[in-house]
């Protein structure tokens, strides 16, 4: 499982980590994004929410994740990104797994000022591929290195929305670290740096967890 404050990397890092273990990367902002793609019942109702950096009622997300978590792709592990994001999700994600919840947790560790730069810079494709414009440019301006895709702006990457996002991070998901800190799951990674030493220093407590 892979927590981190808005624009502080979750998403690259849970799409490495899924690929080297050979599990399904699951991403419930992303499954969000694909319902308000979609104008599904559940993306009409998720939607204004999102655009204003606020939690999506627990209600529709943890429904989401626990069917999502027990598809039979699933199995054999998965690596979640960006929930739970409160207490009450934690617990739910607890009720609803038992003993097949999550073996280890890591949470992304990055300066305020950063995450303002990150998410400033973000692009994204349509299937949730993430570039930065400065950091990390596609090889062709514009376009998904992976997919082909165009890369667009987060429609909640503006100033007053990113300020929204990260207090609500402090707020709600800073005890969720807190209680995973208890259960002795809890992985604290230096975020800061280039993409692949980060993902060194995961695998190399992954190594040892
Ligand atoms: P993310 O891509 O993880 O930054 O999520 C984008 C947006 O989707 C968040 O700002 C929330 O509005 C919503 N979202 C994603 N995951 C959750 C969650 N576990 N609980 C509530 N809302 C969520």
């Amino acid at each position: 499982m892979v927590l981190g404050p808005p624009g502080g990397g979750k998403g690259t890092l849970a799409e490495h980590l899924a690929e080297h273990l050979g599990v399904p990367h699951i991403s419930t902002g992303d499954i969000l994004r694909a319902e308000v793609a979609n104008a599904s019942a559940l993306g009409r109702r998720a939607h204004h929410y999102m655009t204003a950096g606020q939690l999506v009622p627990d209600e529709l997300v943890t429904e989401i994740s626990r069917r999502r978590l027990t598809a039979p792709d699933a199995l054999d592990g998965w690596i979640l990104d960006g929930f739970p994001r409160d207490l009450n999700q934690a617990e739910s994600l607890a009720a609803a797994l038992g003993r097949a919840g999550p073996e280890a947790v890591f949470a992304l560790e990055v300066p305020d000022q950063e995450v303002i730069v990150r998410i400033a810079g973000r692009l994204t494709c349509p299937r949730g591929h993430v570039y930065n414009a400065e950091k990390d440019p596609p090889r062709r301006p514009g376009i998904c290195d992976i997919d082909g895709e165009p890369l667009g702006r987060r429609e909640d990457a503006s100033p007053a929305v990113i300020e929204e996002r990260m207090a609500i991070y402090k707020r709600e998901t800073t005890p969720v670290l807190d209680y995973y800190e208890r259960e002795r799951l809890l992985h604290r990674v230096d975020g800061l740096g280039e993409r692949d030493e980060i993902y060194e220093r995961v695998l190399a407590r992954l190594g040892s967890s």
